[in-house]
């Protein structure tokens, strides 16, 4: 799959929207996706209507991928879902994709 994708090109690619919310960090409009591989991935909708990895243009993860790459992190799943639960709704701890 090639990013910025269309919605359409998405569903086909295997994603499935699951819900919107508002990242806990920058307050952008997130639409939470169930990747092909079973995980939970964070994408904003350009200006094109086309999607993209939130990780990819999220100011406050990128200092926080930074951050951590330079730290003992290993690469893969830096970041919990708990990041973009909704309040309340904490329980779901499947990692998320943190990048595609
Ligand atoms: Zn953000």
């Amino acid at each position: 799959m090639h990013f910025p994708a269309p919605m359409a090109d998405m569903v086909r690619g295997g994603y499935t929207f699951l819900q919107t919310k508002e990242c806990r960090d920058c307050g952008e409009l997130i639409y939470l996706f169930r990747t092909p591989r079973g995980r939970i991935g964070p994408f904003v909708k350009t200006s094109r209507g086309r999607f993209v990895s939130h990780f990819a243009v999220c100011p406050a993860l990128r200092s926080l991928h930074a951050a951590r790459a330079s730290g003992a992190a290993g690469q893969g799943e830096l970041f919990p879902v708990t990041l973009y639960a909704a309040r309340g709704a904490r329980r779901n701890s499947a990692a998320i994709e943190t990048s595609s």
